[in-house]
């Protein structure tokens, strides 16, 4: 799943393609959606909110998507061959004079009035990218219920927005060593290899309830605190 970062940046390369643009083409591949047409519309502007994507058109009109697990946006220069996966995978066409944006795979796909985007995001905790981080709230969310694990406390986008997956295990390794610099990842992905800091062999437990498991990566020598296993990976 992609990080907050990611979802961040996502926006980012779509407001400099479309905001302030009008669009030419419009062509939304989910079956709520197949009537709808925006073009004609100028763009105002793209908006990530943890990891969801807010992009706003005149007429006060918001597509709403989040990437899930393997969702994207690509952006191509209008009339360039597009590479982001086959055709029955586009789930959204954006396209202006110049630019053209393509929604592969994305899993949620609607129109809102902008007023109307709290149904959407309205959930979300303080976004660690947004400027609405407010790290005091965060962490009083986060310590609410103080006999929850950790790792589900900081996947739960209603703590706080923007943490996935792997953020998840390596903060939680970095909070209790000092890491090292130069390395990408320390802990996560990397069961049953030796920890980078001490060598002990990393681990690897499904964290969360039924289908909101995710893996978390520790290594329970750096990190001796309450183990978060409830289900230990042979
Ligand atoms: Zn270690």
């Amino acid at each position: 799943m992609p990080e907050g970062d990611t979802v961040w940046q996502t926006a980012r390369r779509l407001h400099s393609a479309l905001a302030g643009k009008v669009l030419t083409r419009s062509d939304l591949r989910v079956p709520r959606l197949a009537t709808a047409d925006l073009t004609g519309r100028a763009v105002l502007d793209v908006t990530p909110r943890g990891k969801h994507l807010l992009t706003r058109v005149e007429g006060g009109l918001t597509l709403h998507s989040h990437l899930r697990m393997d969702g994207s946006w690509k952006v191509y220069d209008t009339g360039r061959r597009w590479t982001g996966g086959p055709g029955h995978q586009i789930r959204a066409i954006l396209g202006t004079a110049d630019r053209t944006a393509v929604g592969y795979r994305l899993p949620v796909l609607e129109l809102l009035r902008t007023t109307d985007e709290h149904r959407a995001v309205g959930h979300l905790g303080p976004d660690l990218l947004g400027p609405d981080w407010d790290p005091d709230r965060a962490l009083a969310n986060l310590l609410q219920d103080p006999a929850r694990p950790l790792g589900e406390a900081l996947l739960d986008q209603r703590n706080l927005a923007g943490i996935g997956n792997v953020y998840k295990s390596e903060l939680c390794f970095l909070r209790s060593t000092t890491g090292r610099r130069g390395q990408d990842l320390f802990v996560y992905g990397r069961a049953p290899r030796p920890c980078l800091r001490c060598r002990t062999s990393v681990r690897v437990a499904d964290q969360g309830d039924g289908s909101r498991e995710r893996p978390t990566y520790w290594c329970p020598t750096c990190q001796p605190g309450p183990a978060p296993a409830r289900r230990i990976r042979p």
